[in-house]
């Protein structure tokens, strides 16, 4: 069944059931798609004959995935954007993406306050745009990945094959924000399967008490975070199997999943499984997957991140995009119908990494791989994208924004790593004058403009000045001398 029909039925087969829970509030089936309907009513009177993206601002309320449902049923595209986003980046992304309306939570309020009939089924297509994710771009620019609703349907098939979930039974955890595509597995996982999505709030992520509450009073059944969010839960000694004794399985994108956090999982949850799976947000969230148990963690570290789903092909390349012999480290490329399009307006950037192999998108990750005993490893980026505490970050799109900040001549920025991980970000720049500043000052004043441009993540804990940036040989800034320099004394 088409995934957007198997969530509309359970509208009408369980209209009381929980879809949605997030600080105290629940949206039940009925209401979710009841609303959506009535949105989706609005968007065909405002925007008739018009099939332009439309944005959903906001930060995990229930409302965002009335309007999201709304314009699957309307066939718009929908943008997730987090609210904490500045608005100078949400403007260029609404340029970008030639929004055609932006849904905020209370817009949905005051639109759909409740619900009414389905409006007549569309006609739907695999190679529709069903949504649109904005990622860190290292020309500066964050860069709109497009997603067809044969994509979805591709990993969602997968995923549901894979993970067997078992229907209203299901209670799903929701760490991420919806403006990030690893929502999307634990969004439409929960609402295919009849499931009730739980939603962390900012609250629960700032106060592990409040967090820590929410296990022990919600049945968890699907755990869907990134590694780093079930590192900082281990933190807490009684973050265990009788907090959260229903839990069935664990699944972790996004990121590494190291050793040591996934073999401690597996102490403190016995009878959970544990999933690694991998993927850019140009293929859809994951494109592969491996079951952690104890004899994978005996027998790899670091550990895989397993094999291909069925029907696509991800493959270790050299230069030329030739497959490399087992075992050779090369550039990890996936084909399939999990792959986007490409990015919206960028038909250059779209040229650069994706391609088109025996009918099918194909796109190179910019990701070190290789395999060996038929797994994949990860073994890194080949450029400056970096992960910081789950967050995908271009390093040149901040650099970027620093020089393009008043009194700088040239920046670079650093990550700073504690046993392999990342931590934060410093920049580093050289000033336009070397005339007598206040270097603190003007560091925070940096960091002020930055914000105003960036996400939150993206805007380095600490700035420092340099007279000069180390380069390599062949003229590029050297970043490894960079940040050894910084580690010393100064
Ligand atoms: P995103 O588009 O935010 O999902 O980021 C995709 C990138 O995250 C990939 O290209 C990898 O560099 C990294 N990544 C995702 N999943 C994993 C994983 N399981 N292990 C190692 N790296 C990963």
């Amino acid at each position: 069944m088409d995934f957007l029909d198997a969530i509309l039925a359970w509208g009408a087969r369980s209209p009381d059931r929980v879809a949605h829970t997030s600080a105290g509030s629940h949206l039940t089936y009925g209401a979710l798609i009841g609303r959506a309907a009535t949105l989706a009513r609005w968007i065909d009177a405002a925007f008739p004959d018009d099939r332009r993206p439309i944005g959903v601002l906001g930060h995990r309320e229930p409302q965002l995935l009335v309007a999201m449902l709304a314009c699957a049923l309307t066939n718009h595209p929908y943008v997730p954007i987090d609210d904490s986003t500045p608005a100078e980046r949400v403007s260029r992304i609404a340029e970008r993406a030639a929004l055609a309306h932006t849904f905020s939570a209370s817009d949905v309020d005051r639109l759909a306050p409740i619900g009414s009939p389905l409006p007549p089924r569309r006609e739907r297509r695999s190679d529709d745009l069903y949504y649109l994710m904005f990622t860190s771009g290292s020309t500066g620019e964050p860069k709109g990945v497009q997603i067809t609703r044969g994509c979805l349907a591709t990993f969602l098939d997968w995923m549901n094959r894979e993970q067997a979930l078992k229907g209203e039974a299901e209670t799903v955890l929701n760490q991420a924000n919806f403006s990030f595509d690893l929502s999307v597995m634990d969004v439409y996982l929960s609402l295919v399967n009849g499931g009730t999505l739980v939603s962390a709030t900012r609250e629960h992520v700032a106060n592990p008490r409040a967090l820590f509450e929410l296990f022990r009073t919600t049945p968890l059944t699907t755990w869907v975070s990134t590694p780093t969010f079930a590192a900082m839960c281990l933190a807490e000694r009684t973050f265990g199997e009788t907090m959260l004794p229903a839990l069935r399985r664990m699944l972790f994108c996004g990121e590494v999943l190291p050793h040591a956090v996934a073999s401690a999982l597996l102490e403190r949850f016995p009878a959970t499984e544990i999933w690694n799976t991998y993927g850019p947000t140009e293929a859809t969230v994951a494109t592969t997957s491996v079951r952690v148990t104890r004899a994978l963690l005996a027998a790899h570290d670091p550990l895989p991140v397993g094999v291909a789903m069925p029907g696509t092909r991800v493959e270790v390349v050299d230069d030329a995009g030739r497959a490399v012999a087992d075992g050779e480290r090369g550039e990890v490329m996936i084909c399939g119908p999990n792959v986007s399009p490409g990015y919206v307006g960028r038909d250059d950037l779209t040229r650069a990494a994706f391609s088109a192999v025996d009918g099918q998108h194909a796109y190179r990750t910019g990701d070190w791989g290789r395999y060996r005993d038929g797994l994949l490893f990860c073994e890194g980026r080949m450029d400056s994208q970096i992960k910081l505490h789950g967050y995908r970050i271009e390093l040149g799109e901040i650099e970027m924004q620093l020089r393009r900040c008043d009194g700088v001549r040239d920046a670079a920025v650093v990550v700073q790593s504690r046993d392999g991980s990342a931590y934060a970000l410093v920049g580093v720049v050289v000033w336009a004058s070397s005339d007598s500043v206040d270097d603190r000052q003007q560091a925070e004043e940096l960091r002020v403009e930055l914000a105003r441009h960036l996400p939150g993540y993206m805007v380095p804990r600490h700035v420092r000045s340099v007279a000069q940036l180390p380069m390599t040989p062949n003229g590029k800034v050297d970043r490894r001398a960079l940040a050894d320099s910084l580690t010393r004394p100064r």
